[in-house]
């Protein structure tokens, strides 16, 4: 294929989904080519509901097209939900501004996925189904001795791929999109499995939740299939990401592994206050589309806290929170739309996350202390916690929590702070706001400051803090 062909595809591929995941009103896909007797019929419309795999078109999955290493990256990628914001990678020929950049860079940075000697990760190279049982072993852990063979070997021995009629593997062979959506269903998914019984059920837990669904694969994009109650005990096999698939008598499928506790007896440290459940959690990264926000040395604030807002929103994913975003897009949002969003959502609680300019340095927190948001004491509360934990993970300059007259915390009508976390147009805050190490270390202090909040507002929330480990 041509290259300027292929990345007009590869781009819509990777087309961010219009709706978020929790939105279930999703028009049913029906891929012209992928008739209901096409032999991977099932479960390239599984991977296409878990918003795994996408078509080609919104009417075709093209499913004879080979697998590129980066659409191969990001299926993998978007399986065991990695980081998949576009961003700097450890290889020459990925850019940040590349669409599979991200999942490349997460698969790379968890040893699933790796380059060659050059330093090169060539991304429109088309992967052999060697390449893909070295993939698929190592992104679901299945232990072997890292040889093409040896990989090869795990899949056919769990009934994921078969060898072929000469009784070789083929593993020099390209693989097409149609066989990397059979292999990758299968190893998700035992129920597709060739062979029965591939998985053991050797872990009791318990769920900690009034009612737990169990969908048909691991994120909220999958059907549901079930719920088990409060307290009930299910039996483990492994995890995908933040899922566990599990079985509870004849039903088996994936649930969010926050909501399983390792005990028969509700202890305090692990267990999750079922209130968190209910709690709204707003996440506001300032500016966007025609704001840049303030910039510095080449950056725009837009940039450097939308990317935060969304790791910060990746970590609440994993937990019982309700997680909102006032944009997760580059795009423009008034400040009067932040706040009636926040209160149309019923927010419990208010972040905007900002980067600040003007010659100073250090990270700053603010509340608003007067009559218009009455939740001045828990304002400052939670302004507090995430400031504590802001500096602590940054170790720039504390400028403190401060009172501040910004819209987005006065007019609003919950706990609402805004967070300042350095200084753009300052090198060394700048150093830190452009990198994605230290980004995740932001995320993570205002994730951790928020738990703190809840801590002591009385919430049990202490099974919740190694998420951000
Ligand atoms: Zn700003």
């Amino acid at each position: 294929m041509k290259k300027r062909a292929f990345l007009v595809l590869l781009s819509f591929l990777l087309a961010i989904p219009l709706f978020g995941v929790n939105n279930t009103a999703k028009a049913a896909t029906n891929f012209a080519d992928v008739g209901s007797t096409h032999r991977a019929t099932k479960e390239i419309y599984y991977l296409t509901e878990g918003n795994i795999a996408k078509g080609v078109s919104p009417s075709s999955f093209g499913p004879n097209k080979k697998v590129s290493r980066g659409e191969a990256a990001t299926f993998i990628g978007r399986t065991l939900q990695l980081n998949g914001t576009k961003r700097q990678t450890s290889f020459k020929d990925v850019g940040a501004g590349m669409v599979a950049s991200g999942y490349i860079q997460s698969a790379a940075e968890k040893r699933i996925l790796s380059g060659y000697a050059d330093g090169t990760y060539r991304p429109y190279k088309e992967v052999s189904r060697g390449e893909m049982a070295i993939m698929i072993s190592r992104a679901f852990g299945f232990s072997f001795d890292n040889t093409t063979s040896g990989a090869a070997k795990a899949l056919v021995s769990r009934g994921i791929a078969q060898g072929k009629g000469d009784g070789s593997f083929g593993e020099g062979e390209l693989i097409t999109r149609a066989d990397f959506s059979i292999f990758l269903a299968r190893a998700i998914n035992p129920k597709f499995r060739t062979i029965s019984n591939t998985v053991s059920f050797k872990d009791a837990r318990w769920i900690n939740i009034d009612s737990l669904n169990v969908r048909t694969g691991p994120n909220d994009s999958f059907q549901k299939i079930g719920a088990v109650k409060q307290d009930q005990q299910v039996l483990s096999s492994h995890k995908i990401g933040a899922w566990s698939y599990i079985k509870y008598g004849s039903l088996e499928g994936y649930v969010h592994s926050s909501y399983l506790r390792d005990k028969a007896e509700a202890s305090n440290a692990g267990n999750i206050d079922p209130r968190i459940a209910k709690q709204v959690v707003v996440l506001d990264p300032g500016h966007g589309g025609h704001d840049s926000g303030a910039t510095g040395f080449g950056i725009y604030e837009k940039n450097v806290v939308l990317d935060t807002g969304l790791k910060v929103n990746n970590l609440f994913k994993q937990t019982p929170f309700q997680v909102k975003m006032t944009r997760s897009t580059d795009k423009f949002v008034e400040l009067r739309d932040r706040v009636s969003y926040a209160k149309s959502v019923g927010a419990n609680t208010f972040i905007s996350i900002h980067a600040n300019a003007g010659g100073g340095t250090g990270s700053e927190t603010y509340y608003y202390s007067a009559y218009k948001n009455p939740n001045v004491a828990d304002s400052k509360l939670l302004a507090t916690k995430i400031q504590n934990r802001l500096v602590a993970a940054w170790n720039l300059a504390d400028r403190g929590v401060k009172n501040g007259n910004f819209h987005v915390i006065r007019e609003n009508t919950m706990p609402a702070v805004l967070v300042e976390l350095g200084f753009i147009d300052r090198k060394a805050d700048n150093d830190k706001l452009r990198s994605d190490y230290w980004r995740n270390a932001a995320a993570k202090a205002i994730y951790l400051g928020t738990l703190d909040y809840y801590k002591a507002k009385g919430y049990q929330v202490d099974g919740l803090y190694n998420i951000a480990k």
